[in-house]
């Protein structure tokens, strides 16, 4: 029985390492306030892959049977590329990465990776499978460390150095009084939003999860270190399958594939040029911007 103690303390461990770190994603949807939505079918299959396609096929969803948030949205992200999508506040954005994440299931339609309905797949299983980088990183109240290990138990005092080396954030940290071992968090040294993103951004490295949702902060950043952060993120979305919930257009450019969505629907789709070209909404959208930036 004494053998047996050692093995189950561990996995009694990780079991609530990994109950955290849902906790933790439900906190960043601003999510832990709703009952359970969704629930794994009894002969759920277990999602195992090194690299995942993501298709939404005519997807309707409404969090309230009154009001219905997405209309009929429909778009494939082949395994290894990057879909964008922009539109303003309301427009349904995020509402497709908390699908796509499972917090809720659509009204109709699906939601598949690897050609597999995500409604027959374990939620763990697919999670496992998804890094977020959200809009506001909630940090605890524990080292730095800590904070960067956030969601993965298992990992070496070194693979956590390595993830914060290709955040950019190790030199930051050494400069702390205690390295490594500073207290963050409410009780601890705050963070600037471009610190916080980091520590995101290495988590995410530690996962190493082969789909990515980056949603990116309405807040500003200064430009030098927004600058550093975009190339960070498209750093790490190479070879991922990657849903960029886009609020400013500069990071839409490169995406293989962009949406632009007004209202819950998807209005008009393409690559940047394509879409400048079609001279629409998303051309709109950048004379906007240029204006603005002339104004400012
Ligand atoms: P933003 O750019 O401001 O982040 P968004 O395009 O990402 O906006 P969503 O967050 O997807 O928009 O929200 C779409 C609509 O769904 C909004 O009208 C919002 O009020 C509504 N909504 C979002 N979350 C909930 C919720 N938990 N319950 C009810 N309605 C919600």
């Amino acid at each position: 029985l004494t053998q047996l103690y050692t093995p189950l303390n561990f996995l009694g461990f990780v079991y609530r390492e990994i109950k955290h770190a849902l906790a933790d994603m439900e906190r960043m949807f601003g999510l832990l306030d709703q009952g359970a939505e969704v629930a794994d079918k009894p002969d759920a299959a277990c999602l195992r892959a090194d690299a995942a396609s993501v298709e939404f096929e005519h997807v309707d969803f409404g969090y309230n049977p009154d009001r219905q948030i997405l209309f009929d949205v429909s778009f494939a992200i082949p395994a290894g590329s990057t879909l964008a999508v922009v539109g303003a506040s309301g427009a349904g954005k995020s509402t497709l990465s908390r699908l796509l994440y499972r917090f809720y299931d659509a009204g109709s339609g699906a939601i598949r990776v690897n050609g597999t309905d995500i409604r027959d797949m374990t939620q763990a299983s697919l999670r496992r499978h998804i890094g977020i980088v959200p809009q506001d990183t909630v940090l605890f109240n524990d080292t730095i460390l800590y904070n960067i290990a956030y969601g993965n138990p298992l990992a070496s005092r070194e693979e956590i150095i390595q993830a914060a080396k290709a955040a950019s954030i190790h030199e930051f940290v050494m400069s702390l009084p205690q390295g490594y071992d500073t207290p963050v968090g409410e009780r601890g040294l705050k963070l600037s939003g471009g610190e916080k993103q980091r520590v995101a951004i290495a988590r995410t490295l530690l996962k190493n999860p082969p789909i990515l949702i980056l949603d990116e902060a309405t807040s500003a950043l200064d430009t030098r270190t927004e600058r550093a952060i975009q190339d960070e993120l498209s750093r790490i979305s190479r070879d991922r399958t990657t849903l960029i919930i886009a609020h400013r257009l500069s990071t839409v450019v490169d995406a293989d594939e962009i949406l632009v969505m007004e209202g819950g629907r998807v209005m008009e789709r393409g690559s940047h040029d394509t879409l400048m070209r079609g001279n629409g909404r998303y051309a709109r959208m950048w004379a906007m911007q240029a204006s603005q930036s002339d104004d400012a």
